[in-house]
């Protein structure tokens, strides 16, 4: 194998499609998933790929700093890319400490063991961070965020993802170590857990529950293809400049209710139901404290410079997606058994 790359978060619903991407992509590479398995992660997301020969899964806690180290010590990575994260923004408001354990210091953990490891000589090294655009806080009706805009968090979740992204800034500034980020809009695909928007909407459908909308539906989000911010994530890390961050989105805005009604069109015609049956489940719930209105990213950086652009439209992504979903029903049973149950009677 010509280099070992350390992937975090790899169990996860992003983490999934980026460690199956390079897998596939590049049989000269070592592939590491390290990922705690929290009930975020779910092996079964990589069942087609684990006998890879490049392939090697490792059970750890990025809060933990000796097991990181150890980690680091024994595979030799070349590369990091850094996806593993609590990352839902409800959960961190009810619990906003572990957001800051596993998003600050967890990231922390890992630049430390990276320096450590690569003992300050950084040549053809590189630790690329995944990060949101939730960092860049909420937009009026216009505008669009640009790698420019001044850091504004507003959640739990976007506050400690902030700091981690300066962190990984200031271990570049500090000490040198080549970095780069990515701060991506909203991803939906297959492998999402069903507590977001979109999963948590078909699985509702198919139960015939209420889709909970919060407050007018207004609220406005950039959507991409989960495995298109894949794609993003390893032209960055081969071809980004060292330093640089990168906003990585589909110029794809959607209203809440606009995009719940148009999966709800999708679901209906694919489950062969007369049409508004889904629509009829819409229900608007009491809003989320601090909920941003929109968020909205400019990829012009990323397209000019490292030529990137989706794959597909939202209307093709979102029809993949429920295919998956439909033709993965055990997948769904399974991650909506135990403690998601008791985590969305709380919600709803
Ligand atoms: P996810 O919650 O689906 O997956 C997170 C993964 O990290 C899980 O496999 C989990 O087991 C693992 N993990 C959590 N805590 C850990 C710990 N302490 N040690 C080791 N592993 C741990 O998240 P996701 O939606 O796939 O997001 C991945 C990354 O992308 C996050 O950093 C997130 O901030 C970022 N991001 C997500 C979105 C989105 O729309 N989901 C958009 C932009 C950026």
């Amino acid at each position: 194998m010509d280099k070992t790359i350390l992937i975090t978060g790899g169990a996860g619903f992003i983490g999934s499609h980026v460690v199956r991407e390079f897998v596939n992509k590049y049989a000269n590479y070592k592939i590491v998933n390290l990922d705690a398995l929290t009930y975020a992660g779910n092996l079964e997301n990589l069942k087609d790929i684990e006998n890879a020969t490049n392939y090697e899964f490792v059970k750890a806690d990025i809060t933990d700093a000796v097991q990181i180290f150890e980690v680091f010590q024994k595979y030799q990575p070349d590369g990091v890319i850094h996806l593993a994260a609590e990352s839902h923004v409800d959960r961190s408001i009810a619990d906003p400490t572990a957001f800051v354990m596993t998003n600050v210091i967890g990231t922390v953990n890992l630049l430390n063991a990276a320096r450590e490891i690569w003992k300050d000589n950084f040549e053809g090294k590189r630790f690329h961070h995944v990060s949101t655009d939730e960092v860049f806080g909420a937009l009026g009706s216009t505008g669009l965020f640009t790698e420019e805009t001044k850091y504004d968090p507003h959640s739990p979740y976007s506050a400690s993802k902030a700091s981690s992204d300066h962190f990984v800034r200031a271990y570049h500034d500090t000490y040198g170590l080549p970095i780069v980020l990515t701060n991506c809009s909203n991803n939906y695909g297959p492998n999402h857990f069903p507590e977001k928007l979109i999963p948590l909407c078909i699985h509702n459908i198919l139960n015939n529950k209420p889709l909970p909308i919060y407050g007018d539906g207004k609220y406005t989000r950039d959507w991409l293809f989960v495995i298109d911010h894949a794609k993003a994530i390893d032209l960055v890390y081969h071809k980004g400049k060292n330093g640089d961050s990168y906003n990585v989105g589909g110029f794809n805005e959607w209203q809440n209710i606009d995009l719940v009604k148009e999966l709800c069109k999708q679901m209906d015609e694919k489950l062969g139901r007369n049409p508004g049956t889904s629509e009829s489940l819409i229900t608007f719930v009491k809003d989320r404290p601090g909920h941003d209105l929109r968020y909205a990213i400019d990829a012009s950086k990323i397209n000019k410079e490292l030529g990137y652009a989706p794959s597909v439209t939202f209307q093709q992504g979102l029809s993949v997606t429920i295919d998956w979903f439909l033709s993965n029903e055990e997948w769904l049973k399974n991650v909506t058994s135990g403690n998601y149950q008791k985590y969305y009677e709380e919600q709803y």
